[in-house]
């Protein structure tokens, strides 16, 4: 097996060019354990652990750009004010050994339904892309077309990922995941919810309970029409028990789940009712309170 290690960002372009069957290795927290289980056998390793860039963030205070390889204990530690979903979802991640090596780019690379920062990056709103670069240039993917299947991405094979833009929360954000237990544990189901004030849309993110993370599409639609409809923005009232009961139906309508080790169907449609229904509640009551010291 070949192993590549690039200096910089263009020779690691040029090794993807050149091999494009090169895996390439971040924090290697899904590599090598699935290199020791032999669920993969690549021709090249391509290390991009060299690559300073990618283990850097910027804000212009609009957007976050997140390098490919930052860490999730940086996630934690540095972005909760600009990324609160994300965080959120950086802190059930593994363990803390896990959340110093893993990372977002990773968790796209992989691409598994069950990755924590899916429902989050869903959530967060439709501006959310993942810059995939090759020597051919920069392709901004929007998030809802970077899931194709399960563990599929839609990278070319001569691309990278280089990082992913995050428009900074104008309102709550929320991250809930049902696991066996704790900590150290892949998610049974996971729900990712955002309040987006200024354009007064809704953002929610469904992991592990359908073959690709993905939106509860009607269920935004159905929130955001309540919402302006009946001026809940400008008031701050309390939402009605109606209300919060059908967007959770909404949220269980669009899951597809299967049955599997880690729970059945019918469980995890019942969990991502209950925690569609606690996350709206929560983020709903965190918008009151702001609205109201703000007045
Ligand atoms: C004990 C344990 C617990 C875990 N718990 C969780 C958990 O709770 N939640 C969760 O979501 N995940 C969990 N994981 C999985 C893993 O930690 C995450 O998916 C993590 O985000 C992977 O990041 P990484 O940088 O280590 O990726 P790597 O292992 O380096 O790479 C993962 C995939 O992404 C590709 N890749 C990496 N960087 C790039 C790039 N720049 N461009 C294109 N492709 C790239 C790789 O080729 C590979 O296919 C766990 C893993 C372990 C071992």
């Amino acid at each position: 097996m070949e192993f590549l290690r690039p200096a910089t960002w263009d020779e690691a372009l040029a090794a993807k060019a050149e091999h494009p069957t090169a895996l390439p290795i971040s924090g290697g927290t899904d590599v090598m354990v699935e290199m020791n289980f032999d669920v993969h056998r690549p021709s090249a390793i391509l290390d991009l652990n060299r690559i300073t860039e990618l283990t850097e963030w910027s804000s212009d205070g609009e957007t976050v750009r997140l390098g490919a390889a930052v860490p999730y204990t940086r996630i934690i530690e540095e972005l909760s004010g600009p990324l609160p979903g994300l965080a959120l979802a950086a802190h059930t991640v593994g363990s803390p050994q896990i959340r110093n090596r893993g990372s977002v780019g990773g968790n796209l690379g992989a691409a598994s339904p069950a990755g924590d920062s899916h429902p989050a990056l869903l959530a967060a709103g439709r501006e959310v892309a993942v810059e995939a670069h090759s020597v051919r240039g920069v392709r901004l993917i929007p998030i809802d077309e970077f899931y194709v299947g399960v563990k599929r991405n839609s990278l070319e094979p001569d691309e990278l990922i280089g990082a992913v833009r995050i428009p900074v929360a104008d309102g709550p954000q929320q991250f809930s995941k049902i696991g066996t237990r704790n900590a150290m544990v892949i998610a049974v189901c996971a729900f990712g919810f955002a309040l987006h004030p200024k354009d007064g849309t809704v953002g929610t993110g469904i992991g592990s309970a359908a073959p690709t993370p993905r939106r509860a599409v009607e269920a935004e639609e159905y929130l955001r029409g309540v919402l302006a409809e009946r001026g809940l923005w400008e008031s701050g009232e309390l939402l009605g028990p109606e209300v919060v009961q059908r967007f959770g139906e909404l949220v269980k309508a669009a899951a597809s789940p299967i049955d599997d080790v880690r729970g059945t169907a019918d469980y995890r449609r019942h969990a991502l009712a209950v925690m569609a229904r606690r996350t709206l509640t929560w983020c709903w009551n965190d918008y009151r309170k702001q609205i109201r010291s703000a007045a």
